[in-house]
């Protein structure tokens, strides 16, 4: 089960985009600067007992990931598929603010995924004594390496953080200081790493046998809008009537509700005879949409608007970019939105 098992070692690409993790104390100045990545071995001289053999891609120069866009979502999902048949696994180095997008997204693109594509970044540099990069970075590389009966053992798209491993499109980051910057609270881990690393393997999706493939096509005609109290006609009038847009994801209060003044109700109305996909998400990172529980959703129901069940924001997000990339007609894109296809939302 372990890297170093019993057949040959396992191979990793290491994928570094960016990101905290990659800075190091520039010797002369003192300052944090991107780090080159062949030096990781300086850093981590650990990963040379780990038992892999691995290579390195990095990105020239190191991008912030705030200026992530499905683009580069697109680029990083070719990169895995053209070396998908050289390598056990793949580990992305990325910066935490946008890893949920990134690592949702590139669940969407892969098609019968049967191996690990890890995200791990962290909250300290790796330069700095107290990083926690160490620790990601070494628990990541287990487990993309990691095979049980020469398959491997989470065959699935995951953000691994802080002895956590998530399922990518399940992931949300919670906090800009803690280590455990990352939750998934609609869905359970699906590693624990202490003394050992402990798999929840009823939890992790086997892989199809069908041969690999990625869909990296993505249309980003989206917006949203987010409820609050007080929120006026001009404003949700703007959101709903963005030009060009083709679907909202609406942010509702708790289980999907809204306002039921008539000024809302026709507003949505009117967008959606437009053909605009209505996609009710709630605000609330924990539970799920349920249309109809309350009076202040049993019309969303009634008008039609997409049920975003328990789907994180990062999830909808880029399901729904996927989707309309795909090209396929309101209803079906409608219907796919509340239906599961990798796991990023429970079944009913
Ligand atoms: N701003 C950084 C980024 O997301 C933060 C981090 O790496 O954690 O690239």
């Amino acid at each position: 089960m372990s890297l170093s098992s019993t057949s040959a070692p396992a191979k990793l690409l290491i994928i570094y985009t960016g990101g905290t993790i990659g800075m190091a104390y520039n010797d002369a100045t003192g300052a944090l600067i991107p780090m080159d990545f062949k030096e990781i071995k300086y850093h981590i001289p650990e990963i040379a007992r780990l038992g892999c053999e691995f290579d390195m891609h990095a990105f020239n120069p190191p991008m912030d990931s705030s200026n992530m866009s499905p683009d580069i979502w697109r680029q990083l999902a070719n990169l895995v598929y053209d070396h998908y048949s050289a390598y056990d696994g793949f580990v992305i180095l990325h910066g935490s603010d946008t890893m949920a997008f990134t690592a949702s997204a590139l669940s969407f693109m892969f098609e019968n995924l049967s191996k690990p594509v890890i995200l791990t970044g962290s909250q300290l540099p790796i330069g700095e004594i107290r990083t926690d990069a160490k620790e990601n970075i070494i628990t990541t590389m287990e487990i993309a390496g990691a095979k049980r009966h020469g398959r491997a053992i989470v065959p699935e798209v995951c953000i691994y953080f802080d002895y956590y491993l998530f399922r990518g499109n399940r992931t949300k980051k919670n906090s800009t200081e803690k280590f455990d910057a990352f939750y998934s609270l609609n869905y359970p881990p699906l590693a624990e790493a202490g003394i050992d690393i402990q798999y929840n393997e009823t939890n992790i999706i086997r892989p199809a046998s069908q041969p690999f493939a990625v869909n990296a096509r993505m249309n980003a005609d989206i917006a949203v809008l987010k409820m609050f109290p007080g929120i006026t006609p001009n404003a949700v009038n703007a959101i709903l009537h963005t030009p060009g847009v083709k679907a909202v994801i609406m942010e509702t209060f708790g289980n999907g509700n809204t306002i039921t003044a008539p000024w809302f109700i026709d507003g949505l109305r009117k967008a959606m005879d437009n053909g605009i996909i209505v996609l009710d998400r709630t605000q609330c990172d924990g539970g799920s949409v349920e249309l109809g529980r309350y009076e202040t959703s049993a019309y969303l129901k009634a008008i039609g608007v997409t049920n975003g069940n328990d789907m994180t924001f990062e999830a909808s997000v880029t399901k729904l970019m996927w989707l309309l990339g795909q090209g396929y007609p309101p209803d079906k894109t409608r219907q796919l939105l509340e239906t599961p296809l990798r796991g990023e939302l429970s079944e009913k």
